[in-house]
């Protein structure tokens, strides 16, 4: 249904899909990522204020990111019941706390009454070249910043589906952090990028159509940690469909040409190649079409 919300949008507002909004003044772009939580969707019970201050502020930052802009300024609109007033103070200091480790200033805020919290957060930045999501290259290679899975796995621990989790996977969700360093080296050298906020697959789609181009990503090329593979062994999971649909992962998909790799001076893998074509092929024991799963909010309604 999201994506129905989306393509609705398109058709009247006439824009093109990024993972942030951007308009040019003088040499620079000005770059403007929103992103809304709320406490049903996005916040599980065992969730602390702080840590969800400290996510609101993460998720827009990282679509600034994927875009290759520098985040600068933040703002926020705030829907709350009086049930959420004592937790206020500390999820202001999560905020708090996150402008502070991205270097941005507090620009604005608005507070009013809402049957549940829901956060709705703007951050602002700035591009000297934009990273799109739409320019990827035939015979660029796809990579991926960091690893994947851990959230799927926090997920199903916090929603008290599994009983057991080693802190190694948990921190990830509980403090994810936006590939920002990561994103500024790559608007000067990758042809595209679009952050893992809803899984890898649905990114990869979102990636090829956008680009007008076909990715073929290996199975055994996808970063998994040691211990999400264990996580997804001892609960009868298998550890690529959990990397594949694990959301807020938070890492930057990219592509670059294969003469700038050895440029990157930063954690990642490359996972894939782009050719002529459309669609996303995953190439395991068979190859096999990748639909977009991954979460997509109203799904499940
Ligand atoms: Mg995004």
């Amino acid at each position: 249904m999201e994506r129905e919300i989306i393509d609705f949008a398109k058709r009247i507002f006439k824009f093109e899909e990024e993972d942030a909004g951007f308009f040019k003044i003088g040499n620079i772009y000005l770059v403007i990522a929103n992103d809304m939580l709320s406490r049903s969707s996005d916040f599980p019970p065992k969730l602390s204020p702080k840590q969800i201050g400290w996510k609101v502020v993460t998720a827009s930052v990282s679509d600034l990111a994927a875009m290759g802009a520098k985040p600068t300024h933040f703002s926020y609109s705030m829907g709350l019941n009086r049930a959420d007033i004592p937790i206020i103070e500390e999820l202001m200091k999560g905020i708090k706390e996150a402008l502070d480790f991205y270097n941005m200033e507090f620009l604005s805020g608005d507070t009013n009454e809402a049957p549940e919290l829901i956060l709705d957060s703007v951050a602002i930045g700035f591009a000297e070249n934009l990273l799109l999501r739409s320019n990827a290259k035939v015979g660029d290679v796809v990579c991926i910043t960091g690893d994947l899975g851990r959230s799927y796995c926090s997920l199903l621990y916090l929603l008290g589906r599994v009983e057991e989790i080693e802190e190694k996977i948990l921190e990830k969700f509980l403090k994810p952090v936006a590939r920002v360093d990561e994103g500024l080296k790559l608007a000067k050298l990758a042809n595209s990028a679009i952050d893992v906020s809803d899984g890898l697959s649905k990114e990869l789609n979102l990636l090829a159509n956008s680009s007008g181009v076909m990715i073929k990503v290996y199975e055994d090329k996808i970063p998994i940690r040691e211990e999400v593979s264990e996580f997804c062994i001892s609960n009868d999971l298998n550890p690529i469909d959990v990397a594949l649909n694990s959301g807020e992962e938070y890492e930057l998909l990219f592509t670059v040409s294969k003469d700038k790799l050895k440029e990157l001076d930063f954690e990642f893998s490359i996972i894939g190649e782009v050719s002529k074509g459309k669609g996303v092929f995953l190439i395991g024991k068979e190859t096999r079409p990748l639909l977009p799963g991954g979460w997509e909010h109203f799904s499940s309604r």
